[in-house]
């Protein structure tokens, strides 16, 4: 019996992956990757020459049951994502669940994810939080931010820059205009930025200057 390694990638910064990721990566027999040209980039930085192979929310639901043979066929494959944790917000909870239902090993690599730097970085508490990811679009958005408006936990939202605006207009009116938050953009790179106020400040900052980038919302609990 093989094993499934779940190794967390950098959010931006190439430095920061740990040694144990890179040896993993170097050392295991198949990296499952949600984009081969990106990841091809990462494993070309560090001269790894692992084989490759495309795993991402179109084909894994096809891909999992011949992944999990291949480990029980004694093979150790890694999976990878674009940037962070496998699973969070990203493909790697449908293959965890079927090795876990197989009894396949599985080992996930602590490593970098958006949110815990965001969170912590926010001086809004962190000793409880919860993760929403991205709100729905459209279906189900209200009903999800209006049963949040009662959340006494720290929220953390996972947001493109294209939303950031109408999703602090919009929490603003269910969570009220003073309550406090963080946006955190392009975390560990150039031009990384945290900005923080109430949502009414943060909501109009980000009108008068529209964001790029990749976002990351902390917005404190209901007092
Ligand atoms: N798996 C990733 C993780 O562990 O954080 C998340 C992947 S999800 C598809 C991408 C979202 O994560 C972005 O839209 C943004 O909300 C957040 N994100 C990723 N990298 C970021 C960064 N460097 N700065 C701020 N937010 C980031």
């Amino acid at each position: 019996m093989g094993k499934l390694y779940l190794v967390p990638t950098p959010i931006g910064n190439l430095k920061d992956i740990t040694f144990r990721a890179i040896e993993t990566l170097g050392s295991v027999d198949l990296i499952l990757a949600e984009d081969t040209r990106q990841t091809k980039k990462l494993l070309n930085h560090y001269n790894i020459t692992t084989p490759l192979q495309s795993h991402h929310m179109f084909n894994e639901h096809k891909s999992v049951e011949s992944v999990c043979s291949k480990i029980q066929s004694g093979l150790t494959v890694a999976l990878v994502s674009d940037a962070g944790t496998p699973g969070i917000s990203d493909p790697g909870f449908l293959l965890v669940r079927t090795c876990v239902e197989k009894e396949i090993p599985v080992e996930t690599l602590p490593g970098p994810t958006a949110l815990i730097p965001a969170l912590v970085n926010s001086g809004i508490p962190c000793d409880r939080f919860c993760f929403e990811g991205f709100l729905p679009p459209k279906k189900g958005r209200n009903k999800r931010i209006t049963a949040l408006a009662e959340e006494t936990r720290t929220i953390i939202f996972y947001e493109s820059p294209y939303r950031l605006v109408r999703t602090l207009e919009e929490l603003a009116v269910y969570f009220g205009p003073d309550r406090v938050a963080c946006v955190s953009r392009e975390l560990s790179k150039v031009f990384e930025e945290n900005i923080r106020g109430n949502l009414a400040f943060l909501s109009e900052y980000y009108t008068n200057k529209p964001p790029k980038g990749e976002i990351v919302i902390v917005v404190s609990g209901k007092n």
